[in-house]
């Protein structure tokens, strides 16, 4: 038994930095590479790791280094990776991505294997998180299984995409930032349509939260200095499913993800900015001694 069972994409991101981005046909000479892990799955189950939790990934990775360097390193921070499939003849998933000196990115997203990714035996969990990275269809199966045994299933809505009913009426919490909420049509058109809590993130705006019992109240941001915002919404979702599977009401559990999802804005990249609970409950008691 897991507390937290992430269905997610798993990806190499490779990074270039140049002074600007090349045109369509254009070579420019780059200042810079590095290879970081990624992908939404593999970052959340990391925040929840971190955070706590006992984490199963459900996820798939090609037959290649990658496949067997993300795996290795998901073990790493604790994660259980029976379910991470190795699919063979398959890369394992790639972003491609070019910075310029303004920090203006282009990417290039190679599903990979993420696009084979398939829910055989789920493992139990108290809480399922999912995003939109694999296959609707095994996001959908994953989230049945899940709703029949009585957990709690949240949606990460993230790329944005436009989602069937039948989804929907399988989630309990759906996580959008506000661009993912503006596609879904807004928090009344998801409650509309079967999603009791809607969690929406917003940024150093903070988190608006319409709960089950239709009340709506606002978990103000944590006042950092933001370095880079990468990963501060898997920090953010993968903190809450953790906290959730503990046995925190929704307000709690919010408070503390507010927090992950603040501190991963001070850290340069994903993985190495999710942030872990002792320093969120450093940053909780802080702010707590502040509003006192
Ligand atoms: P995404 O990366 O998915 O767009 P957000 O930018 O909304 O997600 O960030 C997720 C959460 O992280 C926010 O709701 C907030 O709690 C926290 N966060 C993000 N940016 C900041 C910031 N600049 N200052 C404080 N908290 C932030």
């Amino acid at each position: 038994m897991f507390d937290v069972a992430v269905v997610g994409s798993v990806n190499l991101d490779l990074v270039a930095t140049t002074p600007r981005l090349p045109r369509p046909g254009e070579t420019v000479s780059g200042t810079g590479y590095a290879e970081h892990p990624g992908g939404k799955g593999l970052n959340q189950a990391i925040a929840a790791s971190r955070n706590g939790a006992r984490v199963a990934l459900i996820a798939a990775v090609g037959d290649d280094e990658a496949g067997s360097r993300l795996r290795s390193l998901a073990a790493e921070e604790g994660i259980d990776i029976s379910a991470v499939a190795v699919v063979d003849h398959v890369s394992t998933g790639r972003a491609l991505i070019t910075v310029d000196e303004h920090a203006e990115n282009s990417i290039v997203v190679v599903a990979g294997a993420n696009a084979r990714t398939h829910i055989d035996e789920m493992p139990e969990a108290t809480v399922v998180i999912a995003q939109l990275e694999v296959p609707l269809t095994e996001v959908l199966a994953a989230l049945l299984i899940a709703r029949s045994r009585g957990a709690i299933t949240v949606l990460n809505p993230a790329p944005a995409a436009p989602l069937p009913d039948e989804l929907l009426g399988v989630c309990d919490i759906v996580v959008p930032n506000e661009h993912e909420l503006a596609l879904l049509g807004g928090v009344d058109a998801l409650r509309s349509r079967g999603v009791p809590t809607v969690v929406t993130t917003r940024g150093a705006a903070g988190v608006e939260v319409v709960d089950a019992g239709g009340r709506a109240w606002t978990q103000p941001s944590f006042p950092v200095e933001p370095l880079d915002t990468t990963g501060a919404g898997d920090a953010f979702c993968g903190a809450l499913a953790a906290r959730l599977a503990a046995g925190d009401d929704l307000r709690d559990a919010v408070r503390f993800a507010a927090a992950a999802g603040a501190l991963a804005t001070t850290v340069a990249g994903a993985v190495p900015s999710l942030p872990d609970a002792g320093t969120v409950g450093e940053l909780l008691s802080a702010s707590g001694r502040v509003q006192r």
